[in-house]
């Protein structure tokens, strides 16, 4: 219940933050998607205009004063209203403990990073973004400082993105999962058993297209709400009330297209299942990235790199693209869709592998900002460590330590949230599965909802009302544990590549 006369006040102003700042979210899709060329100054000119009045809004004194009346009445208020004071007064702490000096020192960094990391990618020249990294991560620590965490800054990174996660909880969660993941991965990349993909060519971009917005409406999401268009890189923005997707399409490559639409998709139904009442606070909005992350991750994996979901969607595959499958058996398909390759790049490795590559960066980051690592040394660091966990010394550093944009934003402590998203994943999934365990035979039909209702109840109507290890803690009886992704890898893998 939202009754207190203060949080009314504050949620109305909270209305007109969250208006602007969704405007200015499809301003961001909209320059990804639609924008012509020669416009991107003017579109950067309305863009740093909002942006100022949505800090104006955000640092509103008269924010402050709600919270002060609010946090007074503290023990009076219901959950809810504590839910939403609880997290406004983290939102206006950040916004308004930052020097404006800071802000747009960060700002103008973020830019230059960002170009310098385009440069160097495309040289193969570390050295000559080394020093904006070097910046980026002087400014992060100063950023905790201004918010009281000068001792913990990896720690206020986590944060800014799992609310409630520490690098001590990740690092033992990690540790754990790769003990028993390196072992795996050997097996599978060493079996004689190869997924045979040199017929996933030539797959018409209207075909592909028609076929993955079949696939995605009967999973769930919802079109009218909502839509898919074309970027250079999938992903997800927008709330509940208007949500868009974007995806990418190469004739030679469909199932990257057809896999990264699902993983949106489940980021999609998150959005479309949080509370439409409640967009503009902290009722209505997601809990962080590895919550997020597990929604993708269980449909694209648990649900859509599944048997009963091949079983399925297989003959109306097949009827689209039947030149380019001929010859391909049904067990041939499945393999295809579970292939497991050794791979230097992130994005396009496969569930097995990939968590091999964010354990990489997670150690990366922690010695980064415990001191123990020299930014200049970090390219050497990143070949040693990748051949130790991951198998492979990567060709160059554009393959390796300069293959992701993240670090040029200074965004440190989002890595984690991709793997910790998969083990919630599954943690979620053998959850389900005690509820409804003919839940697979829903799929063979072609039915997702048993499904989407049960992540509705139980993740998506709760917003922001429990961090991220409660609300596993929550559903599962546990908090994260990585005994579940270990089990989920073995029992789909261990089959297929034996
Ligand atoms: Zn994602």
């Amino acid at each position: 219940m939202l009754e207190h006369p203060s949080i009314k006040e504050l949620l109305v102003k909270l209305g007109k933050k969250q208006a602007v700042g969704s405007v200015l979210s499809l301003l961001g899709w909209d320059e990804q998607v639609n924008l012509p060329k020669n416009s991107v100054v003017n579109r950067a000119r309305q863009m740093a205009t909002l942006s100022e009045i949505h800090n104006n809004l955000e640092s509103d004194p008269v924010i402050e004063s709600l919270l002060k009346d609010l946090e007074k009445d503290w023990e009076e208020l219901s959950r809810e209203e504590q839910t939403v004071v609880r997290h406004t007064r983290k939102d206006y702490d950040r916004a308004t403990k930052l020097p404006s000096e800071y802000v747009a020192e960060k700002a103008m960094l973020d830019s230059q990073a960002y170009h310098a990391w385009l440069h160097a990618r495309k040289n193969d020249d570390f050295a000559s973004f080394a020093p904006f990294l070097e910046k980026q991560i002087t400014l992060c620590k100063r950023g905790a400082a201004y918010l009281g965490q000068a001792e913990n800054p990896y720690d206020y990174q986590i944060d800014l993105f799992d609310p409630g996660m520490t690098v001590e909880a990740i690092e033992g969660l990690f540790n754990q999962f790769k003990a028993e993941l390196l072992p795996l991965a050997e097996f599978i990349l060493n079996s004689s058993i190869k997924a045979q993909t040199d017929k996933f060519r030539g797959f018409p971009i209207e075909q592909q297209k028609a076929f993955l917005t079949e696939v995605t409406g009967i999973l769930g999401f919802d079109y009218s709400r909502g839509r898919i268009d074309v970027a250079a890189h999938p992903f997800c923005s927008g709330n509940a009330a208007d949500t868009r997707m974007t995806t990418r399409f190469n004739e030679n490559v469909p199932l990257d297209s057809l896999f990264s639409s699902i993983h949106e998709t489940g980021h999609g139904l998150y959005e479309q299942g949080l509370p439409a009442d409640h967009l503009h606070n902290a009722l209505g909005q997601a809990v962080g990235m590895a919550i997020h992350e597990s929604q993708s991750r269980l449909w694209e994996n648990q649900v859509s790199r599944s048997r009963e979901f091949w079983q399925h969607f297989e003959p109306k595959y097949r009827e689209t693209f039947s030149e380019q499958l001929a010859g391909l058996s049904s067990d041939g398909l499945y393999l295809a869709v579970n292939a497991v390759t050794l791979c230097p790049i992130r994005v396009d490795s496969d569930e097995v592998t990939y968590n091999l590559h964010i354990i990489l960066r997670f150690e990366l980051e922690k010695m980064l900002f415990a001191g123990e690592l020299e930014v200049t040394d970090l390219p050497a660091a990143w070949n040693r460590l990748s051949q130790e966990i991951i198998g492979l010394t990567p060709p160059s550093d554009t393959e390796g330590v300069l293959q992701d944009v993240h670090w040029s934003g200074g965004m440190f402590g989002y890595f984690p949230s991709y793997c910790l998203g998969n083990m919630v994943a599954a943690q979620l999934w053998y959850r389900a599965l005690e509820d409804m365990p003919d839940l697979p035979s829903d799929f063979a039909e072609g039915k997702f909802d048993r499904l989407l209702a049960w992540l509705r109840e139980n993740i998506h109507q709760y917003g922001k009302q429990f961090d991220t290890q409660n609300l596993v803690e929550k559903v599962t009886g546990e908090t994260i544990n990585p005994d579940y992704l270990m089990r989920y890898l073995k029992d789909r893998y261990v089959p297929l590549y034996t």
